[in-house]
């Protein structure tokens, strides 16, 4: 187990490899290595907990001594996009770790979330820590940032402003359980006059 969070780990933070299932024997028995799309792929490195990817994830693993050599992700670029605007969706009242998880989506230190917002650094500290609730009219404003600045990079994924805006807020429920957030690769037709496929990813219900 511990080698395979490893592997994990790594596989995450130098993005997409190259490496292919032929490329290389097992490192374990010395076999051949084949690859599996994963089912259902939950990993801590996805940075919010309840997210889990569908049939995206390809595991380069050896049939003969079950060692998994790496995993692969696709369109790791918008992953993070689609993970926050699929997020701001959910009516389910924001917490710290999906505070801190939406500033780093949209690529914002504390204090530039800070400013956009209206209100003192220290606050969204102590938001992205669970010291303080997130007040309902900064977390439809922080829903909409990120709908208005990630929903390109996330384009099989509707989000409408107005319904972010009505939406009514249900408190967390004290089951630590995070609500699931299933995520799909799919193609979408790009809108910018190309008509061009381009990888997505769909959110689907659990
Ligand atoms: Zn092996």
């Amino acid at each position: 187990m511990e080698t395979r969070r490893k592997v994990i780990g790594k596989s995450i933070a130098r993005r997409a490899s190259k490496h292919t299932a032929a490329s290389s024997p097992c490192e374990e028995c010395d076999g051949p290595l084949a690859s599996r799309k994963v089912s259902a792929f939950e990993h801590p490195a996805l940075g919010l907990p309840g997210v889990v990817l569908k049939n995206a994830v390809e595991e380069i693993y050896c049939p003969r001594c079950n060692a998994v050599d790496s995993v692969h992700f696709p369109n790791l670029a918008g992953l993070s996009a689609a993970i926050a605007v699929a997020r701001v969706k959910q009516n389910t009242k924001l917490n710290g770790p999906d505070i801190r998880f939406l500033r780093k989506a949209l690529a914002l230190k504390q204090q530039e979330l800070a400013g956009l917002i209206g209100v003192r650094n220290e606050t969204v500290s102590r938001w992205e820590t669970d010291r303080q609730p997130i007040e309902t009219p900064s977390e439809k404003l922080l829903r909409a940032l990120v709908a208005i600045k990630l929903s390109d990079q996330a384009p099989a994924i509707d989000v409408d402003l107005k319904e972010l805006i009505e939406i009514k807020l249900a408190a967390a429920r004290k089951d630590p359980r995070p609500v699931p957030l299933v995520l799909e690769p799919t193609r979408v037709l790009k809108k910018d006059g190309h008509r061009r496929r381009v990888d997505a990813w769909a959110a689907v219900s659990a």
